[in-house]
């Protein structure tokens, strides 16, 4: 049978035999969100899946209890892929047996223009208006594009239920070697090497020096980033998600924010007079981003008490924004973005179809920024 696929996949021109109609070996490197959603979709179609993780699962960029979710974004592409990830997560909750995304809504304040125009162009539910919806910022500078079906994702929650299916097959041991031999796969970590029919990368900070091992480059740059929570004064409130882009509190100044749980509300900085460079080393942008992120809600985010009660700190990569990067090389999947949680539950299917077809699907080259 395998020597029918290999025989056919060469005499369709492709680089290797596609894997779709049989159960083959795929090795997910990553245990954060992207690997698991993948890991989990190929289990349940069937595959005969290894997770490798070096760490424990989701405690690297997937870390933390919150995530936003939104259809708002500055492609029409990128809002359609995130309805379809919206059904999704739906399909998810039901499964987890509880909502992993909420009904908060997501605002987004500001320099709206071109999402307005990808929301309309997408078909999606959105509205703009200059009157401030329920934030915890009394002077939050407009207009305002109101996206009711954003909310807050159950980040630990999700984590929780993608590991109840992948977790018989998770291998904690760091992949250190990756060696296609004719068709396959040779994966290399301390202890063992085991051959798989395809691999999918999803490391994320170990994703550029996995890449470089079958020749795609993915950009290495990193930088610390944290974000705070703070009490709000009315722990009942349950204001939107916000993306705020006014630069109304100091110029160049960004933010995002949203509940974290009951009264709880946290905030993530990105600005100009921010370095978060990884030369200057955690602990100092940390504290300057402590110190920013403090001002801005003493000052403006006066819904809240300006006392840091929790930090969440990742290793991120500077300058991706929205929208997801993909490659196939042979029989290697190499995947990498930013803001990619939001996408998790289609971003599994793209890339276990990556996998087995041995090519990026036109869902996910339609979800690379433009
Ligand atoms: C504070 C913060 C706020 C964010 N806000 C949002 C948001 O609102 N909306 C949104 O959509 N996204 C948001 N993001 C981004 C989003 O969380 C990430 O894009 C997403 O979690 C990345 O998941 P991942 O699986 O690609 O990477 P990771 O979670 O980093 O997982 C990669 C895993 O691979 C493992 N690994 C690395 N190298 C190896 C190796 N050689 N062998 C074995 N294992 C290896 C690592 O240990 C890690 O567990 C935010 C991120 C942070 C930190």
């Amino acid at each position: 049978m395998g020597h029918i696929f290999v025989t056919f996949g060469k005499w369709l021109g492709r680089t290797g035999p596609p894997l779709s109609s049989v159960p083959v070996r795929i090795a997910v490197i990553g245990a954060g969100v992207v690997g698991l959603a993948t890991a989990a979709e190929l289990l349940v179609r069937g595959h005969d899946v290894g997770c490798y993780e070096s760490g424990a699962p989701m405690a690297a960029r997937s870390v933390g209890d919150t995530r936003i979710f939104r259809l708002a974004h500055q492609r029409p592409e990128l809002v359609e892929w995130a309805a379809r990830a919206r059904e999704r997560w739906s399909a998810w909750g039901e499964r987890a047996g509880r909502p992993l995304v909420g009904d908060e809504g997501t605002v987004v304040s500001g320099d709206i223009d071109a999402w307005a125009a990808a929301m309309s162009a997408a078909g999606a539910p959105f509205e703009v208006t200059d009157a401030p919806p329920a934030l915890p910022a009394a002077a939050a500078g407009g207009p305002f594009l109101r996206d009711p079906t954003g909310g807050v994702v159950r980040a630990a929650d999700t984590g929780r239920f993608l590991l109840d299916v992948v977790g018989p097959a998770l291998i904690g041991e760091t992949v250190e070697e990756l060696r296609p031999v004719g068709g396959v796969v040779e994966v290399a970590s301390a202890t063992r090497t085991a051959t798989f029919d395809a691999v999918v990368v999803a490391a994320g900070t170990g994703t550029p020096a996995l890449a470089a091992q079958v020749g795609v480059a993915v950009p290495d740059a990193l930088v610390h980033h944290t974000r705070f929570t703070f009490a709000l004064r009315d722990p009942g409130a349950v204001p939107p998600a916000w993306i705020d882009r006014s630069g109304s509190w100091r110029p160049g100044f960004g933010s995002y924010g949203h509940l974290v749980g009951p009264g709880r509300w946290a905030i993530g900085a990105h600005s100009d007079q921010l370095d978060e460079s990884w030369e200057s080393g955690r602990e100092a942008v940390e504290l300057r981003s402590r110190e920013l992120v403090t001002a801005y809600v003493a000052e403006h985010v006066t819904g809240a008490l300006p006392e840091v009660v929790e930090t969440v700190y990742c290793a991120s990569p500077p300058g991706l924004g929205d929208g997801v990067r993909a490659a196939v090389a042979g029989a290697v999947v190499v995947v990498w973005g930013d803001n990619l949680f939001k996408f998790a539950p289609v971003l599994g299917p793209a890339l276990a179809d990556a996998a087995l077809d041995r090519e990026v699907p036109a869902q996910l080259r339609a979800a690379a920024p433009g």
